[in-house]
């Protein structure tokens, strides 16, 4: 059988990809550059029998379609994931949702797709932090905008033009969203994923003091895991929130330290507190427009979730979060991320 993997290039992706190919899946991956610039792809074992890597953008009309016409899966996790952009529509908006639209479209033109995953996000869930809600699938992000985490809106709008999209009473696949938290762990790729680049920050002295916030984190290794076991799952359907453990970031510097990782810059004075909060937000404003927005709609709360959905229908056993964020540091260390 084969899978159709989009962004195959991408940090969860790539797990994907290799975890595909070690179950012998047929995998097409569709990338934006030509294949030298994917070695860590092509290297794969088993990638030179049944990897086939295609050019395609995701702003592009039709460019999925001849792609799509081959597989039976398609892993559709391709979105542009950055905090800082210069202009949201253009640069997240457009090809999150775009994108989305136009590989259900190929879906709908191809005889063979039965299913498609759609890796979406906690942030189409929320971008705020509730001290007093547990937040489960049923919760859907109405606070963001072009304004306001404008990241966390383009997932939100693409994960609602998905599920508008299956509305057609014609289609003969159905659809499975993952829902990832922070995705942290090993990359097979050089760059530096957003996610990993929290913990690679705190390493690196950028957050000047401990704060009040806490990331539900997950390994990138169960992020592709559950795709596929999305995939697999017959009865598997709807959203699927998953996260692991929740750690704060007191526990996480605490950790580092404790791991043997002292002498980087990590953050000294715990501001971690209703006053601390209070200072920091006003500290946010001398933050780029993203990392402010981030800091103000997150700090002082505690975010809380229930991953029972995933755990129960994908059987799913998460690798703890300690042994993900030492992965995390050990390949930044490789890739010399961090120095
Ligand atoms: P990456 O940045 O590593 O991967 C993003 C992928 O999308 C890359 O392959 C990138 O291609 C591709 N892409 C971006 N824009 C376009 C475009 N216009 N046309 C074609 N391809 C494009 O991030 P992740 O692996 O972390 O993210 C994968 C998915 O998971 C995204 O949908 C993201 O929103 C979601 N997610 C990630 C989380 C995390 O913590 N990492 C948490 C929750 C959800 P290229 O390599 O060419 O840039």
């Amino acid at each position: 059988q084969t899978v159709c993997v989009t962004g195959a290039s991408g940090f969860i992706a790539a797990h994907a990809v290799e975890q595909l190919l070690q179950k012998g899946y047929h995998v097409i991956g569709t990338v934006r550059g030509d294949d030298s610039k994917y070695p860590y792809l092509t290297g794969l074992e088993g990638a030179e029998e049944r990897l086939r890597l295609v050019q395609a953008d995701l702003l592009s009309e039709g460019a999925f379609d001849d792609i799509l016409s081959d597989c039976d899966y398609v892993l559709h996790t391709a979105s542009p994931y950055i905090i800082d952009v210069k202009d949201p529509q253009r640069d997240l908006v457009d090809p999150a949702v775009q994108g989305t639209v136009h590989v259900l479209e190929a879906c709908k033109k191809s005889p063979r797709v039965k299913r498609v995953i759609l890796t979406s996000s906690i942030a189409a869930i929320t971008d705020e932090p509730d001290n007093h809600h547990v937040f489960t699938e049923a919760d859907w992000n109405t606070k963001s905008s072009l304004d306001r985490n404008p990241y966390y809106f383009s997932k939100t709008k693409a994960e609602q033009a998905a599920w508008k999209f299956m509305e057609d009473s014609d289609l003969t696949f159905d659809m499975v969203v993952i829902n990832p938290f922070i995705v942290i762990g090993p990359s097979y790729g050089p760059s530096l994923n957003t996610s990993n680049q929290i913990i690679r920050d705190i390493m690196k002295g950028l957050f000047p003091t401990i704060m009040t916030v806490n990331w539900g984190f997950v390994d990138v290794r169960d992020v592709a895991k559950a795709h596929i076991l999305a995939m697999e799952t017959p009865e598997a359907s709807g959203r699927y929130l998953c996260a692991n453990q929740s750690m704060t970031m007191t526990e996480l510097v605490q950790f580092l330290k404790d791991s043997g990782y002292r002498n980087y810059r990590l953050p000294l004075v715990n501001m971690a507190n209703p006053l601390g909060t209070k200072v920091m937000k006003l500290l946010s404003y001398t933050q780029p427009k993203g990392v402010g927005t981030y800091m103000r709609t997150n700090m002082g709360k505690a975010m809380q979730f229930d991953n029972s959905k995933i755990k129960n229908e994908l059987k799913i056993e998460f690798i703890p979060a300690k042994e993900s964020i030492l992965a995390a540091v050990e390949d930044m260390l490789k890739w010399k991320h961090l120095k």
